[in-house]
């Protein structure tokens, strides 16, 4: 776990989003490739560690969420 790459403000904004996002996500697996800091969809494995996701615009890392696979 890489925790420090996530600020304070980071994981409010994160946990605010998928409150509200949360659905969507459960409806379609695919959103879970969709950045949950600014939205976008350009996000890729990050490669060197098993189910982690990387934000190509915002560079926000992350991991994929379990329920969505
Ligand atoms: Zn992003």
């Amino acid at each position: 776990m890489d925790e420090e790459t996530i600020t304070r403000e980071e994981a409010k904004k994160l946990f605010a989003h998928h409150r509200r996002e949360r659905v969507g996500i459960r409806l379609n697996p695919r959103m879970a490739s969709l950045c949950l800091i600014c939205g976008s969809i350009h996000v890729v494995p990050k490669g060197d560690e098993a189910g982690m996701l990387v934000c190509q615009n915002c560079g926000f890392a992350f991991y994929r969420y379990p329920c969505a696979a």
